[in-house]
């Protein structure tokens, strides 16, 4: 067995603005460690299954978590190679299956503070065949385009909620319940042990299915500032639907990413 976690920062227990999540301000580092330790919670339970586990620092930088807080056997991705795969650049057809850890709601969602897709000053709603996707479902499904399922899941309660009624069975720690610019926290001790929890019980009840993906894909990336739209409808292939949008078409969900790669 071989699994992949990815992991965000936006996510994890107690997070509530911005200044928490980037690395030039002092409140960040404390949320690099909470992001660390239930990232850490999560692959240790993943190893008790003998499984071999790769992290993947999935965050502004990709810089974040702290590797001597991890268990011994963990490998791990740091920093952006450039792959479209992004959030998930080192997963392929060799993975059993996939976690994410510390995700969030997408952009527009009141369901956390931190909710944004991809660039939160830039992107005001990503959508794919007409509904609004998040982080977490783009790396859904360029999983799948591997062959892999998503098998656990933490983060704000809005995304798991979404997760799950998407991905019957799949198991999820909420860890933060949004309201405006706030958020209501469980203990990070608690998320600690909850994603521990979760992912030995989401092991022990098996690999689920991998998720079918559409025949094609209608993109459409709605910017919040017309000038950025216009420069990035450029892209080949891509139309200008609106002075706000962009929309582009494919057969193939690898270019849904090399597409929001270069225009996100
Ligand atoms: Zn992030």
């Amino acid at each position: 067995m071989k699994l992949f976690i990815s992991s965000d920062i936006e996510g994890v227990a107690g997070i509530s603005s911005w200044e928490e999540a980037r690395k030039e301000v002092a409140d960040y580092e404390y949320f690099a460690g909470q992001m660390s330790l239930e990232t850490a919670a999560a692959a240790e339970a993943a190893l008790r299954f003998s499984a071999e586990v790769v992290v993947r620092d999935a965050h502004g930088t990709a810089r974040n978590m702290k590797p001597d807080l991890f268990p011994e056997g963990v490998e791990f991705i740091r920093n952006w190679s450039g792959d479209p795969r992004r959030m998930m650049d080192g997963i392929d057809e060799s993975f059993t299956a996939c976690l994410m850890i510390g995700y969030h709601s997408e952009a527009g969602s009141g369901a956390n503070p931190l909710a944004h897709s991809y660039r939160s000053g830039l992107i005001y709603a990503l959508r794919v065949n007409g509904e609004v996707l998040s982080e977490c479902e783009f790396n859904t499904m360029i999983a799948a385009y591997y062959g892999v399922p998503l098998l656990f899941l933490s983060g704000d309660e809005g995304l798991c909620h979404k997760m799950m009624g998407k991905i019957p069975g799949l198991t999820t720690v909420a860890t933060s319940v949004g309201t405006g610019a706030s958020s209501r926290s469980i203990h990070p001790k608690t998320a600690v042990k909850r994603i521990f929890e979760g992912v030995e019980a989401a092991l022990q009840a098996g690999i689920p299915d991998v998720i079918a993906l559409p025949e094609e894909f209608r993109v459409e990336v709605e910017y919040k500032d017309h000038s950025e739209c216009y420069a990035r409808s450029f892209y080949p292939g891509a139309k200008r639907k609106d002075s706000r949008t962009i929309a582009y078409e494919t057969k193939d969900f690898y270019e849904v990413m090399r597409f929001i790669q270069f225009v996100c």
